[in-house]
């Protein structure tokens, strides 16, 4: 796999690498031993959260991730099953004592959304900010993370996303020294900015290697495969997707109810060349998910089958060892 590792290992080095935990893998509603299908990942000891329906707080608490650290919620779009667990989470945050900015990040329609189910949450002791994103669009996320949008088609507009940890260009500090670079000047060059000092002058390709690939994960629920995807996604480590349907004989469903099956989950992986794939959004019909894993490895063997708890980290390539 290029760029990442799923895995855990024994020295982390904080800003090389995403935690993900998969709280909940279920569509349209929440079952006794299934919750609704959520992600959350951290960076820097700061979470950004992926859909939040019904009682997405409870597999949260009971992973023990902590919600004060919370600085963005991206909404895929406003389906109860995506969105009905945001006032007790607003009230969660303010009870974790969360005082910085909150972002929430979602597509046309819902800050209308949001504003109705903030009318049972209207004080929070915390700034919250809701942006409104049509696709395309790239923004920054907490602990450093950069998101960026696509539209999807589904009964209402709905965006998928990708995340890059972006990775700085090695600093040559050899080099810099054998051409007289005051130390003082090093930040700016690490920076890309070009330095001038007395006697000198210097430009970031004089002191910086190669371009460096980062880690990227992308999260694609409630939506069909649509064309432009696969470049959308291209090269991402891990991608966490919808497979509604198991059953290929559900295929008609899927186009109709605008889902995905297992196996157009599986080709969309493979099409993006993604390392890895985990599914998510079981339709409440779908009891026994592992049983139609192999619809997908069949053409994307990287495939899991998520469930709530589900961990993983992304972690910059050469830093594993
Ligand atoms: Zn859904
Ligand atoms: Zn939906």
């Amino acid at each position: 796999m290029i760029g990442a590792v799923i895995g855990r290992k024994p020295q982390r080095d904080e800003s090389a690498l995403i935690d993900l935990l998969l709280l909940g893998t279920g569509g349209m509603l929440p079952l006794p031993d299934r919750w609704l299908s959520t992600l959350l990942i951290r960076c820097q000891g700061e979470l950004t959260l992926f859909d939040c329906g019904e009682g997405t707080q409870i597999p949260w608490k009971r992973f023990g991730w902590g919600f004060r650290r919370l600085g963005a919620i991206c909404l895929s779009h406003t389906h109860a099953d995506h969105v009905a667990g945001l006032p007790g989470l607003l009230h969660s945050l303010a009870n974790a004592d969360r005082s910085e900015p909150v972002q929430l990040f979602g597509p046309p329609g819902t800050a209308r959304v949001v504003e109705g189910l903030r009318t049972i949450a209207p004080h929070l002791p915390y700034e919250f900010v809701v942006r409104e994103v049509d696709g395309g669009e790239s923004f920054s996320l907490p602990g450093g993370l950069v998101g960026s949008t696509a539209l999807g088609e589904h009964a209402l507009p709905c965006l998928s996303y990708r995340v890059d940890l972006p990775r700085a260009r090695r600093f040559d500090a050899a080099r810099a020294r054998t051409l007289g670079v005051p130390q003082g000047c090093w930040r700016d060059l690490q920076r890309g900015e070009s330095v001038v000092w007395d006697g000198g002058s210097a430009v970031p390709d004089d002191v910086l290697g190669p371009e460096r690939s980062g880690v990227s994960l992308g999260y694609v629920t409630d939506t069909r495969p649509v064309p432009a995807l696969p470049a959308f996604l291209r090269g991402i480590d891990l991608l966490i997707c919808e497979g509604t349907y198991g059953n290929p004989e559900d295929a008609s469903k899927a186009s109709q109810n605008r889902h995905m099956t297992f196996t157009e989950a599986a080709t969309l992986a493979r099409d993006s060349e993604a390392g890895q794939l985990w599914l998510t959004h079981f339709s409440p019909a779908l009891t026994d998910p592992e049983a139609w894993r192999g619809e997908a490895t069949a053409i994307f063997p990287e495939t899991t089958i998520g469930y709530s708890g589900l961990t993983g980290t992304l972690q910059f390539q050469d830093d594993r060892e």
